[in-house]
């Protein structure tokens, strides 16, 4: 029994929501509130400020939408809610999460807003009084100065990723858009980490503020092994199949985020020839008993659960968890991953980690004061030799257990009457067993290995402890100027592309990192050097970018050029003058960039 079982479980319905949102939350399937919800909803509801230290992943995007959805008049057809979030990527995806939760608000409008987009579209849509507005500071000051965007009966302002925003340098965007909101709105910041200017703002604009913190116990679990995967470049469900086909195990929970992802999951890897189920808590507790019955029979090998579900579940045939969905809270991980490892067996958990969650990774690991090892996922070669070596298996299985007289009489005729080589023969038998599931299985996806499997780790090592670099200078990681000359190689996993925009179009690296940033969704810390040339100029990303965001970076506008990005062949820059060469290590840490530097004012406008 673990100390949560013993904790009543506090629902949504406890909270006090609008109805219609509680009707979409059910809808939603989210269990119960994660614990960032638990401690924001209240205070919320009640028109508090709230200061908010949680990453995301935490669940934080519901923690905030949920009760100022709760709080709009409906009738007043004017913006009564304001997000401001760094990234466009974020502003579509938060704008996204408010319109579900907001589906039975009849008549309400949100409206995400962000550069990069035509003005025109936004100019009428804003027309359109949307109450919610969610968008990237730059372009929010800009409609704000041309009166096309009015927040005089603004209810709640949240600045979401604060410490992002600051780092992609437009906290003085933000204190502006702060100072034009009116008097007695409710501020609600929410930061993965405190630096000294989101602290000051916190402090010059936040009213007597709720301050919430989710706490990381520490714990550690030594018969598990932990691995983690960070996702790029191919989906979840396919990264699961590989593993699945690959890694020795007798059975595993794979640990989702809500009842219906349960449900949906186990069905595809049903589909895909593992028996599996669903394990959450809309199943009655005859139906849940059955399951882990059948799991501990062995008819079953996969669980698919959510966290409430799976309290307390002890089959000592479990001996992989997959955090397929990374935990809200370190708390969460521990208890997860200690459904494997029972009755003193070893047990394997392994995590999936998407770039944006990385910082929860760290948290796992300094709560639970082990490492996690970065995990390469199986490639199309280690599947082919783990079919071909079960293919090889049951062949000497069958040759000895099976009567295969018919069998051979059959293949002596045709043997006979072809006049055919047995090896051939055997070869195109091979070829028919195997139709449906190639021992050769064929790449429908981009392999490489996972920037941060190359990377991220070892750099851990060469550059010292993550706090060190937390606390290091963020100046030393400028983008500096220097006059080394062209070529250059590409950082280790990271290519170079080459932009068709350069000095004499009066770019900027700002302006370079700010357009992919925002127009690619790649977090600033994931670009690398910078290299201005007069007429172009090369930037290292990391490795293996899709080909959809690849064909959207060649369209964007910087500077009244469009970058038109191409791939820059052989490792080589395309040097053809000494450039300035500003170098720009990737960040790894949350830091704030200096103002006097390349963020002193917001990205690029990519008009
Ligand atoms: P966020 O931290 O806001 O980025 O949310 C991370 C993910 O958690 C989103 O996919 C949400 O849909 C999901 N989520 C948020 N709250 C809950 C909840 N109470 N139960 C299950 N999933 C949730």
């Amino acid at each position: 029994m673990s100390d949560t079982e013993q904790t009543p479980v506090i629902t949504f319905a406890d909270l006090g929501l609008s109805d219609a949102v509680l009707k979409a939350v059910n809808e939603a399937g989210y269990e119960k509130p994660s614990p960032i919800q638990e401690q924001s909803i209240a205070p919320l509801l009640e028109g508090r400020d709230l200061l908010g230290q949680a990453q995301t992943g935490t669940g934080k995007t519901a923690a905030f939408s949920l009760p100022l959805l709760s709080r709009i008049n409906l009738k007043a057809k004017k913006p009564q809610m304001l997000v401001l979030a760094p990234t466009r990527e974020l502003a579509i995806q938060v704008a996204e999460s408010i319109q579900s939760y907001a589906r039975y608000m009849k008549g309400l409008h949100v409206l995400p807003i962000y550069g990069g987009q035509s003005m025109g579209i936004q100019l009428r849509q804003l027309q359109r009084n949307p109450q919610v507005v969610v968008g990237t500071p730059g372009r929010i000051l800009d409609h704000l100065r041309r009166g096309t965007l009015k927040l005089d009966e603004l209810q709640s302002l949240v600045l979401d990723e604060a410490d992002e925003m600051l780092r992609m340098g437009f906290i003085d965007d933000v204190e502006t858009i702060l100072k034009e909101t009116p008097e007695n709105r409710q501020v609600a910041l929410f930061s993965a980490t405190m630096p000294g200017p989101i602290h000051r703002v916190a402090t010059r604009y936040l009213k007597d503020p709720v301050e919430i913190r989710i706490k990381t116990k520490t714990s550690t679990i030594d018969t598990i092994t932990q691995r983690y995967w960070q996702v790029t470049g191919m989906h979840k469900l396919e990264a699961l199949t590989r593993i699945l086909e690959v890694e020795e195990f007798d059975a595993m929970i794979i640990f989702v985020r809500t009842k219906n992802a349960t449900a949906e999951l186990a069905e595809k890897l049903e589909a895909r020839g593992y028996s599996s189920s669903p394990l959450n808590g809309d199943m009655n507790q005859a139906a849940r008993e059955k399951a882990v019955a059948r799991m501990k029979k062995g008819q079953l090998d996969i669980l698919v659960a959510t966290d409430v579900a799976a309290r307390g579940l002890d089959i000592e045939r479990i001996s992989h968890v997959v955090n397929y969905d990374i935990p809200y809270d370190t708390e969460s991980y521990v208890h997860r991953i200690g459904r494997t490892g029972r009755a003193g067996r070893k047990g394997t958990a392994i995590l999936f980690v998407s770039p944006r969650e990385k910082r929860m990774l760290f948290a796992i690991e300094k709560a639970t004061r082990q490492p996690i090892e970065k995990m390469q996922l199986p490639s199309t070669e280690d599947i082919a030799d783990r079919r071909v070596m079960q293919f090889t298996q049951q062949l000497s299985e069958t040759i000895e257990a099976q009567d295969l007289a018919f069998f051979q009489e059959v293949i002596s005729n045709y043997q006979d009457s072809h006049d055919a080589d047995p090896l051939e023969i055997a070869a195109a038998l091979t070829y028919l067993v195997q139709k449906s599931r190639p021992l050769k299985p064929v790449v429908h996806v981009r392999e490489r290995p996972a920037r941060a499997e190359r990377g991220d780790r070892n750099d851990r090592g060469e550059r010292g402890s993550r706090r060190d670099r937390d606390n290091s200078n963020r100046s030393e990681r400028a983008p500096r100027r220097s006059n080394q000359s062209a070529p250059h190689r590409s950082e280790d996993g990271m290519q170079t592309y080459r932009v068709e925009v350069g000095r004499t179009h009066g770019v900027e690296v700002k302006n370079i990192v700010g357009a992919i940033a925002n127009e690619a969704g790649i977090d600033s810390k994931d670009i690398g050097r910078i290299n201005l040339q007069d007429s172009f100029s090369t930037i290292d990303l990391p490795e293996g970018m899709p080909k959809d965001l690849f064909q959207q970076l060649r369209k964007v506008w910087v500077c009244n050029k469009q970058l038109d990005i191409s791939l820059v062949n052989n490792n080589e820059a395309a040097g053809e003058d000494s450039g300035d060469q500003a170098r720009r290590k990737p960040r790894r840490s949350g830091k704030p960039r200096s103002r006097s530097r390349d963020t002193s004012r917001r990205p690029s406008r990519n008009k």
